[in-house]
């Protein structure tokens, strides 16, 4: 599979620069009252600024990202995603990951929340200075939210469960949708079953590197 026409090619010095200022305008961020004293979780441990493949989840959790400041690390979808990875012959220092939203949201007992409409549009901008900069092949979405807050940057018709391990053209780019690695997840996709997905996910970029050159369905 070719890769779409690519909007941008930053050479790697700019690109360092900029994901440098673009982390120095998030740990400043304050759109959000319900992120008040979270972590804006985006630093270089997000992953390499040449990653070939981003994903994108929802938030950072609150035992996940939140604590360590890392997107999914040191929680139990933290340790979904990398048994996920690892079933897709993926290595997590290869590849960029974030979330729809920098920060932890929670609800009024501190459980970890869904965010609201209001916080995905006020991440928008992040979510896109990230994947421009980072200048993926492929976007990843991880779950409902996730491609919801993709569809806010540029139109696509993927939607959960229809279309999982499906990829499209978005954007200059290809995108898929997978499942959030949350254990929640599990109940309506088992484990068993993600695997088979990021297989496909495995088969997908494995015939992106060597052709043959089908356009995505
Ligand atoms: S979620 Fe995004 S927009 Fe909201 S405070 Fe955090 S970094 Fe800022």
């Amino acid at each position: 599979m070719p890769r779409p026409p690519v909007p941008n090619a930053t050479p790697s010095g700019e690109r360092r620069a900029a994901f440098d200022g673009l982390v120095a305008r998030v740990q400043a961020c304050q759109r959000c009252p319900r992120m008040q004293g979270r972590a804006r979780v985006l630093s270089r441990a997000n992953g390499p600024l040449h990653a070939r493949v981003l994903f994108v989840g929802e938030a950072p959790g609150r035992r996940g990202g939140d604590r360590t400041g890392v997107p999914f690390c040191g929680d139990q979808s933290g340790a979904l995603f990398d048994t996920l990875l690892a079933a897709a012959g993926l290595r997590r220092e290869a590849v960029f990951v974030t979330n729809a939203v920098l920060c932890n949201p929670r609800d009024a007992k501190g459980r970890n929340a869904r965010p609201t409409r209001a916080e995905l549009a006020a991440c928008s901008d992040y979510l896109q200075a990230q994947i421009a900069l980072v200048d993926p092949t492929w976007v990843v979405a991880l779950g409902h939210t996730a491609l919801q807050a993709l569809r806010r940057l540029a139109a696509h018709p993927l939607r959960l469960p229809a279309d999982v391990g499906r990829a499209v053209a978005w954007n200059g780019r290809w995108l898929v949708a997978l499942y959030h690695p949350a254990p929640r997840a599990l109940l309506r996709r088992p484990l068993s079953v993600q695997v088979e997905d990021y297989r496909q996910l495995a088969r997908l970029l494995a015939t992106a590197a060597t052709g043959p050159a089908a356009p995505p369905a």
